[in-house]
């Protein structure tokens, strides 16, 4: 892999930002913010979840922040480059493959992740988020999750138990990398509700 490829590279969550110096321009203070989120792009995240079991999955959420909230318009599942395992290595070999695979780990393709950051950029949006599923474990942040995510991202994880999604939480992690803290991910009604009441 050449050196501008590696530096490329996206460990699943904002690791390239770091590397490349791409931070989010404005960093408003997101503790104590809430994520809301609409029941439909919760079912599409849960969905996609179940749809990618026992693999994990995952996607970019987008929106705008709004004052003390981030307000998710749009989520955009993103192909588990795990699935494809010799591109995977290529790109990020794992460090135990006996204990880790598509079912544990998963891979953004950083021209995926570039492919859609451009086309909210164009539309005005912001990537406030990821999130990922974790078949047949808590929706808890793990080890691997805290390496590669970034403090100002909201990280949702979906739990999924025998192929049906269950637990679904928010997290973001602190300015120090040092853990992640809960984030009160607030449902918003549906917007065919809300069109309904205003009808
Ligand atoms: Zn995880």
């Amino acid at each position: 892999m050449k050196i501008e490829e590696r530096t490329l590279f996206w460990a699943g969550f904002g690791q390239h930002r770091r590397l490349m110096g791409h931070e989010p321009r404005e960093r408003p203070d997101l503790r104590n913010m809430v994520l809301k989120i609409r029941s439909e792009q919760l079912q599409i995240i849960q969905r996609h979840a179940e749809a990618d079991y026992p693999a994990e999955c995952c996607g970019i959420l987008l929106g705008q922040v709004e004052g003390d909230s981030k307000e998710v318009s749009e989520v955009a599942p993103i192909p588990n480059l795990r699935h494809d395992p010799a591109r995977a290595e290529e790109l990020l070999p794992l460090d135990d493959p006996g204990h880790e695979s598509e079912r544990n780990r998963f891979l953004i393709d950083p021209r995926e992740q570039l492919r859609v950051e451009k086309d909210a950029r164009a539309r005005t949006l912001t990537v406030l988020g990821y999130y990922h599923s974790h078949p047949d474990h808590p929706a808890r942040p793990s080890g691997y999750d805290r390496e590669h995510a970034w403090p100002w991202y909201s990280y949702v994880i979906v739990s999924v138990e025998q192929g049906r999604a269950r637990d679904t939480r928010s997290w973001a992690l602190h300015d120090d990398r040092a853990g992640f803290e809960p984030e009160p991910l607030e449902l918003e009604e549906s917007l065919s509700a809300a069109r309904r009441q205003e009808g």
